[in-house]
């Protein structure tokens, strides 16, 4: 991985805008913890619940529906949900889904581009966003590749201002709590998913790394996403918990989905499944 060796404010060519992206939302996190530590309820509640929306769009529409087939969702449902995706800073449907499936090929080897046992935490928790090789997408998706996905690459920056900008309106607490305080969270939920998730203890290198990180159900908002050695185990299943005691939200609104109709061809384990 080329760029590990690199110092850390060294950006590829393709991921240039990535890092100072990342230091204007952290700054500005900061500036607004400092001035604004307790926001009020309305404000609390409405930054989680665009949290809540955007890690929808991405466990759901990114992660289960389109890099894993998992489920199939009414094209207007995965415009919806990719939207809120966008708008939570998780990137792009085509270059996600072609990072992560390269991560599925490649997991725990030294060519997983997201392996903290390989390249060292921070490495997988933050630099490889900005250092990384791009992922082929021909090669990792090219069913995604079409203008109906690639369309949310233009539009990327447009929504992005409007996520950081989205609560000045509301004043100066709402400003920085659903704009960048919001937006370093929800990064940090998912990047746990990178390094906190890949460092089993005691596993030699090389060998399966994935973890189910309880503590980490708190910051997906009970998602499903930390039941990662689950998914691991069995990466074509919708549900990524596997008992009632490993919440798993996305899978509920992936049923209720199905309910309504907005969504169909679920793949669901056909014996119960042990793994913990
Ligand atoms: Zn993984
Ligand atoms: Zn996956």
């Amino acid at each position: 991985m080329p760029g590990s060796q690199w110092p850390w404010w060294r950006t590829t060519e393709h991921d240039r805008m990535v890092l100072p992206w990342f230091i204007l939302i952290h700054l500005t996190a900061v500036v607004g913890l400092v001035l604004f530590p307790l926001p009020g309820w309305p404000i609390f509640l409405g930054a989680l619940g665009l949290s809540w929306l955007g890690g929808l769009g991405t466990t759901v529409c990114y992660h289960r529906a389109l890099a894993h087939r998992a489920l199939r969702l009414q094209p207007w449902v995965c415009a919806i949900l990719t939207f809120f995706a966008v708008f939570n800073g998780s990137g792009v449907p085509v270059n996600w889904v072609a990072n992560h499936r390269t991560h599925h090929a490649l997991a725990d080897t030294a060519e997983d581009v997201s392996s903290p046992v390989w390249h060292g935490f921070w490495w997988a928790h933050l630099r490889w966003l900005w250092q990384a090789e791009a992922p082929s997408v021909a090669k990792y998706c090219p069913e995604l590749d079409r203008p109906w996905y690639r369309v949310w690459g233009p539009l990327q920056v447009p929504i992005l201002a409007l996520s950081f900008l989205v609560g000045l309106s509301f004043g100066f607490c709402a400003f920085f709590w659903l704009g960048a305080i919001r937006l370093v969270f929800s990064l940090h939920a998912q990047c746990f998913v990178n390094s906190v998730c890949h460092s089993e203890a005691g596993v030699p290198m090389g060998e399966d790394s994935s973890r189910n990180v309880r503590w980490l159900a708190l910051m997906h908002l009970f998602q499903g996403e930390n039941w990662h050695r689950n998914h691991h185990a069995r990466p074509g299943l919708a549900r990524l918990g596997r008992t009632w005691r490993q919440p798993d939200l996305g899978y509920a609104a992936i049923c209720v989905l199905e309910k309504i109709g907005l969504a169909g061809d679920v793949r669901r384990a056909r014996a119960p499944d042990s793994a913990s």
